[in-house]
């Protein structure tokens, strides 16, 4: 059967751009379908208080997507150390990127840097659409094409509907799939802040009671925050007037950066764990926060995304290349098979990170303390997470190893 396209992708934020990406200048004909027009360009002196750390592996797509020269044009931070500590206690633990002999441990990039470097790339394929905005109005599978029609009537056809619309996935609704999760009553407050020292490319985190505290290295010695906390207190934090903000700021950060200068505009993100219990249905599949949302506390959800997207773009195109059907389910679960494992592993350890630092029981905070520090002094065990937090272990995709599809 003829379809309009092979694939339609619905969502173009940052996962859904990349599997585009991906797929340029291949045989496959490709929409996309994304309901808000993205930001494009914006004052040089401002940030998006949005920002993602990505890993190598990451990078290594971005690379070969065509879109990582576009965002080094426009900003990329990289960091070559973190930090992390217990408020609560004196375990505390080192990374730094000589030890593996790599130049950095990742790189701190604003969200609207990275779309907009996707949105650019996609731009020079001939085979992708762009529909934008466009809204969604309905989804009607069969076992030879799915029909996407749009709110303004129009109907487009495709072997294959991949859901990358986030956490709310209204595509994952349209298939039934039901999810898994809890909200973790804690939302993130985020900021561009400005520090007496510079952080001289290393990335903070303290872990309290109430959640973590990230500071992560920005251009020109700035730090973007992403400071976890009990929802009340998050509203307390927004409303506060800039220089009470910074005083508390100070107070659940110390000194490490010297005193807190100067804040930008702050934004509110409620926390949650979602993990869909399918990751595919006939001629359906989900991709990055729509098939998992995380916490971030090690910056891994864009992250996981990525590796979906290069996965997915390589069953795809193998597929295709021995003249199969891509929305088949056979087709469909050897994706999902690939990335759940990988995928769930994260989500458990971050959900058992957080319920380990977010908790005030004596022994548990001695075991915690010690178990960071004992950690730091253990070199094949830090070089182990070190590899993790890098994206390099695991049984990557090929883009994530930086080889062709
Ligand atoms: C505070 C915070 C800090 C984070 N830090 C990091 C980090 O350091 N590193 C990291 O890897 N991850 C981080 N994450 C996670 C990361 O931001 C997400 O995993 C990532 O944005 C998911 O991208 P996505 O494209 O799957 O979904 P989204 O970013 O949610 O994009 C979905 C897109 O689909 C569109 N859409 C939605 N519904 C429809 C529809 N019905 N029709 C058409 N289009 C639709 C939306 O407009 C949007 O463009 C962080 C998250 C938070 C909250």
């Amino acid at each position: 059967m003829a379809h309009a396209y092979d694939l339609i992708i619905v969502g173009g934020g940052m996962v859904g751009a990349s599997l585009a990406c991906a797929l340029g200048d291949t045989p496959l004909r490709i929409a996309v379908v994304e309901s808000h027009p993205a930001k494009t360009e914006w004052p040089a002196e401002s940030y998006d208080i949005r920002v993602s750390a990505i890993t190598r592996a990451t990078e290594r797509v971005f690379r070969m997507v065509g879109a990582w020269q576009g965002m080094v044009a426009r900003r990329v931070t990289p960091y070559s150390a973190m930090s992390v500590w217990d408020a609560t206690g004196t375990g505390s633990i080192g990374f730094d990127a000589a030890d593996l002999g790599e130049p950095d441990l990742g790189h701190i990039i604003e969200n609207r840097v990275i779309l907009a470097a996707l949105l650019e790339r996609m731009a020079q394929f001939d085979n992708i659409d762009l529909l934008c905005p466009a809204q969604v109005s309905a989804l009607e599978r069969d076992e030879n094409a799915a029909t996407l029609t749009l709110a303004d009537g129009r109907t487009v056809t495709a072997a294959l509907i991949v859901g990358a619309d986030g956490a709310n996935s209204w595509v994952r609704e349209q298939a039934g799939i039901t999810t898994t999760g809890w909200p973790y009553e804690q939302t993130a407050v985020v900021a561009t802040i400005r520090t007496e020292r510079h952080h001289h490319g290393v990335a903070y985190q303290r872990f309290m009671p109430e959640g973590p505290l990230a500071f992560l290295p920005m251009p020109e010695g700035l730090s973007s925050i992403v400071w976890s906390t009990t929802p009340e207190r998050s509203a307390e934090l927004i409303e506060l007037d800039e220089q009470t903000f910074l005083a508390e700021l100070q107070l659940a950060f110390g000194d490490k950066l010297g005193a807190m200068e100067s804040t930008g505009p702050r934004g509110a993100f409620p926390l949650l764990l979602r993990h869909a219990n399918r990751y595919c249905d006939e001629r359906l599949v989900l991709v990055g926060n729509a098939a998992h949302a995380i916490h971030p506390l090690a910056g891994q959800g864009l992250n996981l995304g990525v590796s979906d997207i290069a996965a997915l773009a390589e069953v795809v195109l193998e597929t295709r290349r021995n003249g199969g059907d891509i929305g088949e389910l056979a087709v469909l679960r050897r994706y999902e098979r690939w990335r759940k494992a990988d995928n769930v592993a994260v989500m458990a350890a971050m959900d058992g990170f957080k319920r380990l630092f977010s908790n005030d029981i004596a022994p548990l905070k001695l075991l915690r303390n010690l178990g960071l520090s004992l950690t730091d002094h253990s070199g094949p065990v830090k070089n182990m997470m070190m590899r993790r937090a890098l994206g390099l272990s695991g049984d990557l995709p090929r883009l994530s190893r930086g080889k062709a599809l």
